[in-house]
């Protein structure tokens, strides 16, 4: 509850975020961190800048979260409906910015949808056969 404070590993956070390009898992995220904080501050603040609508969070690959900036979500308007697609040669995670429309289910009401894309990227792409 409350107004995000910008403490130290809050600042730490929000930088890294917005200097990576796709998405970061949280044991990379743990990590890279290590030597500034400890897991259970990474884990709150996540959480936080979570809540506040700077970052989302999906599952990837073994159920592993995965965390990445918010382009377009607000406190108030926290949509995360984008697919994410995982690279199986290189690992990498990224956000698809494209709509992929869930048709209306009878009888079930929809809270959430998370579509995970697997496959190959661009930059591994060349080394397919
Ligand atoms: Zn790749
Ligand atoms: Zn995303």
């Amino acid at each position: 509850m409350g107004v995000i404070r910008r403490t130290k590993a809050v600042n730490t956070l929000l930088t890294l975020f917005e200097e990576k390009e796709g998405a970061v898992s949280v044991v990379d995220l743990i990590e890279e961190l290590k030597t500034e904080m400890n897991k259970t501050t990474v884990y709150r603040v996540l959480d936080r800048l979570e809540q506040d609508g700077f970052i989302h969070s999906f599952n990837g690959k073994d159920a592993l979260k995965w965390y990445a900036r918010c382009k377009s979500c607000t406190t108030t308007s926290h949509f995360d409906k984008h697919p994410h697609f995982q690279c199986l040669r290189c690992g990498k995670m990224e956000c698809l910015s494209i709509d992929i429309v869930i048709p209306t289910l009878e009888n079930h009401t929809i809270e959430s949808q998370e579509i995970l894309l697997v496959g190959c990227c661009d930059e591994c792409d060349v080394t397919m056969e």
